[in-house]
């Protein structure tokens, strides 16, 4: 098994750090406590030094990490914590929470802002760049600090949340355009803010009668899926619709704690999206991701996009070639149910939004036929309709040349061709064999 797909069999977190093997600081935590979100917040590991007792570190890295946590927080809630094998120096989920000395290094690659989301805002926090969606800003703050952020630029702004006095411009912005029927609003991450603050932004945008649907973008169901209680989900079912966009990236963040969490967004009528960024030593290799992905479905979370990793500063040890994603839709497409899915996409830099991918299933494309390949190396001759309602011509069979190329497909000579030893038409063959009387 790969060290990284983690062991489905493994002992669920006893709700106090219960799957670190090495121990936690949080011993002798009431289970109480654990399930408190705010004990999680205000128990977060925040520096270095407190890393420091919990992982080795050498000097120099020390050294590097220091700095790397003064141009960018570090913000660990103990259950995420809990999640990391801190004797592994590559788990997945410690290279999402834990700086590395390649953000340090990486700091000349990227640019702060590649998608230019500031650009495109004509109110600060405000994002409007497709013609009927835009995106609020509403904080700064995360439970948990994820390396490979796109927003870390906003970091440096401090941990505040946007002030009423900022969100009613971002209001007055909203209801003078009509044509935004669908607002997002992510941070930071918005879920970590004060109930009534939550209550007072879905309040704000569902008095504007053209906003018809609210995302909302948060990992807090990965990371402080404890969040999630009963005063949230009445809430968020009290202004729907409503839906929330999530971030797992690695099938060990689906536990039984997160698992909960979705269902009870679910319960309140809250759909739940999950959008993995693909990262380099995380979660770039097709098995992981399609055992992700069959996890979320479990869950009923449905695998929504596989992002690029965005070109952001200090970002680039994370990034993967655009090549690793097709392979891995390549891999999964019949593979697993299309639900497991999600859609590759890349956010070009420049302002220039998301471009799906995929592997190319088109070889060729006639008047008369498209030259169609499956997941298993099928190449299909798929029949145009025709305008005029009638068969597609064909000369006759004889005065065809003959050929043995893919060409014969377009003319209609040959239906599909298939890859000798296809494991499929072996066993249709066996069926038929095993069914047809014997003499
Ligand atoms: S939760 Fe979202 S906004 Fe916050 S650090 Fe992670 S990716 Fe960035």
């Amino acid at each position: 098994m790969d060290p990284n797909l983690g062991d489905d069999s493994a002992p669920l977190n006893n709700g106090a750090g219960g799957r670190n093997p090495v121990g936690l600081p949080w011993q002798n935590v009431s289970r109480e406590e654990w399930n408190d979100y705010r004990w999680q917040l205000s128990h977060r590991i925040t520096s270095v030094a407190s890393l420091a007792g919990l992982r080795y570190f050498s000097p120099e890295e020390t050294a590097i990490l220091e700095r790397v946590n003064d141009l960018y927080h570090l913000g660990i809630t103990p259950y995420y914590l809990s999640l990391i094998r801190l004797d592994d120096p590559a788990d997945p989920i410690a290279l999402q929470a834990i700086p590395g000395t390649g953000e340090y290094f990486g700091m000349d690659v990227g640019e702060d802002d590649p998608l230019d989301e500031e650009k495109d805002s004509p109110v600060p926090g405000l994002t409007h760049r497709y013609p009927d969606r835009c995106l609020m800003v509403v904080t700064n703050f995360c439970s948990m600090y994820c390396r490979h952020c796109t927003r870390k630029r906003i970091w440096a702004l401090g941990e505040g949340a946007k002030t009423e006095f900022e969100l009613g411009k971002m209001f007055s912005y909203i209801k003078r355009h009509e044509e935004i029927r669908d607002v997002i609003v992510s941070g930071g991450d918005p879920l970590t803010l004060p109930t009534a603050r939550i209550e007072y932004i879905l309040k704000g945008l569902r008095k504007i009668p053209h906003v018809e649907i609210i995302r909302i973008g948060t990992r807090v169901p990965v990371v402080l899926p404890m969040r999630i209680d009963d005063e949230l989900c009445s809430l968020l079912s009290k202004y729907g619709p409503i839906w929330i966009n999530t971030q797992f990236n690695h099938p060990r963040e689906v536990t039984e704690e997160a698992r909960q969490a979705c269902d009870r967004l679910l319960r309140a009528g809250v759909p739940v999206n999950n959008q993995t960024v693909l990262l380099k030593g995380i979660n770039d290799h097709p098995e992981i991701i399609r055992r992700l992905n069959t996890q979320l479905l479990k869950a009923k979370v449905r695998p929504y996009y596989l992002f690029q990793c965005d070109q952001v500063r200090g970002l680039e040890h994370f990034r993967t070639r655009l090549s690793k994603g097709i392979e891995i839709m390549e891999a999964l497409r019949g593979h697993t149910s299309g639900l497991a899915i999600p859609t590759f996409v890349v956010d070009v830099p420049g302002g220039g939004g998301k471009i799906p991918l995929m592997p190319n299933y088109i070889l060729s494309m006639g008047e008369q036929r498209t030259i169609l390949r499956n997941y298993e190396g099928i190449i299909v001759s798929y029949e145009e309709p025709r305008a005029d309602g009638r068969p597609s011509a064909r000369p006759e069979a004889e005065s065809l040349p003959s050929r043995a190329d893919v060409y014969r497909l377009m003319t209609g000579e040959v239906k599909a061709l298939i890859p000798a030893g296809n494991e499929r038409m072996a066993r249709r063959r066996r069926r038929c064999e095993s069914a047809s009387p014997t003499t």
